[in-house]
């Protein structure tokens, strides 16, 4: 087809000047390019443009210098998501070591995200390496946690493997991150067990309240049933009410300490802890308040117990925060949002 016809079909053919580079790939090969490509996409490349039109790119294999290139020639432009997988899956390390050395951050950024996203544990270790020599700190962190997380396997690869005979500071880096994540899960599990402890606590506390001033059920002082209105932490509840059933009998609650039985000791704590957080001394229903508030304003708190205190009124807040009542205007566009989707 000639230009007069390219052009009666509304296509200009574009004048592709000649290649004016060479590039030279490890086994010999060489790949045609043009200088004005190369040097708008890398400085690095720039600068030895200025010294030499045969340029050496070694190290790599010949095919992913020719994906480098490549990709330097469609620049930004979007690649398919399978384009781009199958891309990442054959040459991903090798473009992430040159797009570094030659300074192409578009691509070491694609790079980093392509590698992250299709991580193995037979893998993790060599990109992990990788990720080190090229400065790619979030690439760095998603091996060294796929690691922690899949240890088992992550030993059997070649790269653990490797990295125990040749490299005892990769090796200590990994054991030490194992070690840290240990750590941090066993604190996780402590902060959450406490967590669900003042979370207990403090329905123990309102449990104790209403059970004393309402009369959640035959247990109060005023004995009145609320059928219109269960409570509703009944579990919580009935426990309390056994242990203050049990504390207004129990022949032993006010023996010395050391003696007492661990059920009243127990309600003794609960009321101790009530009367803590009890801001109406004066006019509370709850056995012991006004006498522990008083023995507190005479002795000093110790501060392991103001902390629990201090702890269960956050857990207190907290849960009232949960439960309470969405307002209708923000139901009715939640509502609507989701009808939305
Ligand atoms: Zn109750
Ligand atoms: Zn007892
Ligand atoms: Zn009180």
């Amino acid at each position: 087809m000639g230009a007069s016809a390219d052009r009666r079909n509304g296509f200009r053919r574009w004048h592709v000047p000649p290649t004016d580079v060479r590039i030279v790939t490890s086994d010999g090969q060489s790949i045609p390019a043009h200088s004005t490509v190369l040097a708008s996409s890398s400085s690095v490349l720039e600068r030895m443009l200025d010294r030499s039109r045969i340029l050496h790119i070694l190290g790599v294999p010949h095919d992913s210098v020719v994906a480098f290139v490549r990709l330097l020639y469609s620049s930004r432009s979007t690649t398919s998501a399978r384009e781009a997988r199958e891309e990442m899956e054959r040459h991903g390390m090798a473009l992430l070591a040159l797009s570094h050395a030659y300074r192409v951050r578009w691509l070491k950024r694609r790079c980093e995200a392509g590698l992250a996203a299709w991580l193995s544990a037979a893998r993790a270790i060599d990109v992990l390496k990788l990720a080190r020599l090229c400065d790619a700190p979030r690439l760095h962190q998603r091996c060294l946690r796929l690691v922690a997380e899949d240890f088992a396997a992550v030993q059997e690869s070649e790269g653990w493997r490797f990295v125990q005979k040749h490299d005892p500071s990769l090796e200590l880096e990994v054991l030490q991150f194992l070690q840290e994540t240990a750590q941090r899960r066993k604190r996780w599990k402590r902060e959450r067990a406490d967590q669900a402890m003042y979370r207990q606590l403090s329905e123990a506390m309102d449990c104790l309240q209403h059970i004393c001033t309402e009369g959640c059920t035959d247990v109060g002082p005023h004995n009145s049933r609320r059928p219109d209105n269960p409570c509703m932490s009944f579990n919580t509840c009935e426990g309390l009410q056994l242990h203050i059933r049990h504390f207004a009998t129990c022949g032993r609650k006010l023996q010395e300490a050391g003696k007492t039985c661990t059920h009243c000791k127990r309600m003794w704590q609960l009321f101790r802890l009530h009367s803590s957080l009890c801001d109406q001394p004066a006019s509370c229903r709850i056995p012991l308040c006004k006498q522990f508030k008083e023995k507190m304003q005479e002795e000093k708190v110790d501060k392991t117990w103001r902390l629990l205190a201090k702890k269960v009124a956050i857990a207190r807040v907290m849960s009232s925060l949960a439960n309470r009542e969405v307002p209708q205007a923000v139901h009715k566009s939640w509502m609507r949002c989701r009808g939305r989707r």
